[in-house]
């Protein structure tokens, strides 16, 4: 059994195997570990099925990290165009869903399958099933103890995510290898992930769960105009997922704002029916769906026919419609979060190789590294660069 090469990589994931299969075309014999049965798990299960492989309007203003010029680097160097171009050259159908996303037109398996065959072309090897039992670091070399055997190699690169879906194989193992070589984390936290409502909240509004509103929702510098979706324990959809990880970031926590009239023409409209005779909730239901136009009139005292509030009434409905405040009690976690926010501290790392700069060999890629994407496929995008940074430096 062969026991050194050049490079190890830990975690067979979308980061993991972009760097394996760059490290191995430029002929360095590379090793590729993953404690999980299968390869790219949560790739298989992205994009609803079909992955939202990247966005192609990918800036570095798409992310959030305690260090927010980390990224550019890497993102500049690898863009959306050179991973389409990948994905062409396996004639993966592709199309763009909405917003610059694109996704498979088939299945996300193809996705991994494309990648297995470029580490195949670069001739990594990989073991699967693979626990690690220690990492350590002796003569300029990374020794790795597995079940399986032990390894050494020159460089290590860690990719193994961050927290999010436990269940397929996420685990904190790279946050404690950064904290044995002596490396910050910045604390993770679930994000892009699904918001629960306060107790009150969740009386008025829990059994809506299904209703979907077209809405603006900002909180701490994030603004997003996409579909908010009522669930039966708070809020989610587009742009609630979006607004998880802005949220996050406040200390203490701030109030969401949801702006539910977020075209000025319905404002306008709304604003031209103050003599109106109906009662406010069923004007309402003409621009919202109607039980939550009667749920929200109620918890707002609106109960009565347009005319009859007072100017000051109408007037404050019409704020209140644009800035309903939400102070969600948390979030739905990591086992329903589609990233985690934080992790290794970007500052110990060279933004361009994603090397430890005061740990030769040691390389931190994709989700475990505090850089973390909106939603619309940049969390892939981040993946694929970094992957790629690092798997040209090792
Ligand atoms: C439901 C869901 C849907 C998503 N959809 C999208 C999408 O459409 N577009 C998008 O851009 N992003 C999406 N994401 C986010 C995206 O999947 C991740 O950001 C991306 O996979 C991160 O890549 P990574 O290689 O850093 O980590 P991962 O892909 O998570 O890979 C980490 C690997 O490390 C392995 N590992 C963990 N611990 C150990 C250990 N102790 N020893 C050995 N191996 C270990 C894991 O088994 C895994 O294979 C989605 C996430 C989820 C959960």
């Amino acid at each position: 059994m062969k026991t050194a090469f050049d490079v190890i990589v830990l975690g067979a994931g979308a980061a993991g195997m972009m760097c394996a299969a760059e490290a191995g075309k430029r002929g360095k014999s590379v090793l590729l570990i993953d404690h999980y049965h299968k390869l790219g798990e949560k790739i298989r299960i992205s994009g609803g099925g079909r992955c939202n492989f990247t966005n192609i309007h990918t800036r570095p203003e798409s992310f959030l990290s305690t260090n927010p010029h980390f990224c550019r680097s890497a993102l500049a160097r690898y863009q959306p165009q050179d991973f389409i171009k990948l994905v062409d050259s396996h004639d993966i159908a592709w199309h763009e869903k909405t917003l610059g996303q694109l996704f498979c037109d088939d299945s996300a398996v193809q996705i991994i399958n494309m990648l297995k065959t470029e580490c195949d072309r670069a001739q990594v090897e990989t073991r699967m099933n693979c626990i690690v039992a220690a990492v350590s670091r002796v003569d300029e070399q990374y020794h790795v103890k597995t079940a399986q055997g032990d390894f050494h190699a020159a460089a290590l690169v860690i990719a193994t995510g961050g927290l999010a879906v436990p269940k397929i194989g996420a685990t904190p193992f790279g946050y404690k290898i950064a904290e044995q070589f002596g490396l910050n984390i910045v604390p993770p936290r679930a994000a892009l992930v699904p918001l629960s409502f306060d107790p009150e909240s969740l009386a008025r509004y829990g059994d809506l769960s299904g209703l979907s509103l077209d809405a603006e929702v900002s909180c701490n510098g994030g603004v997003f105009h996409e579909a908010l979706l009522l669930t039966h324990r708070g809020l989610s959809g587009p742009s609630i997922l979006q607004i998880s990880s802005y949220w996050q970031i406040g200390s203490p926590k701030a109030p969401i704002h949801i702006n539910l009239l977020p075209d000025r023409r319905v404002v306008e409209w709304l604003t031209d029916q103050r003599g109106a005779k109906t009662q406010f909730n069923n004007l309402l239901s003409e621009r919202l769906p109607r039980r939550f136009a009667q749920q929200w009139c109620e918890a707002h005292q609106l109960t009565k026919p347009v005319i009859q509030l007072s100017d000051k009434v109408f007037a404050s409905a019409l704020e209140g419609l644009q800035d309903w405040q939400i102070k969600p009690s948390g979030t739905l976690g990591y086992n329903k979060a589609e990233v985690t926010l934080g992790g290794v501290d970007t500052h110990a790392l060279s933004s361009r190789t994603m090397q430890v700069n005061a740990v030769p060999g040691l390389f931190f890629i994709g989700e475990v590294v505090d850089v973390t994407g909106h939603l619309g496929g940049f969390n892939f995008q981040w993946a694929w660069a970094s992957g790629v940074a690092a798997g040209q430096a090792v």
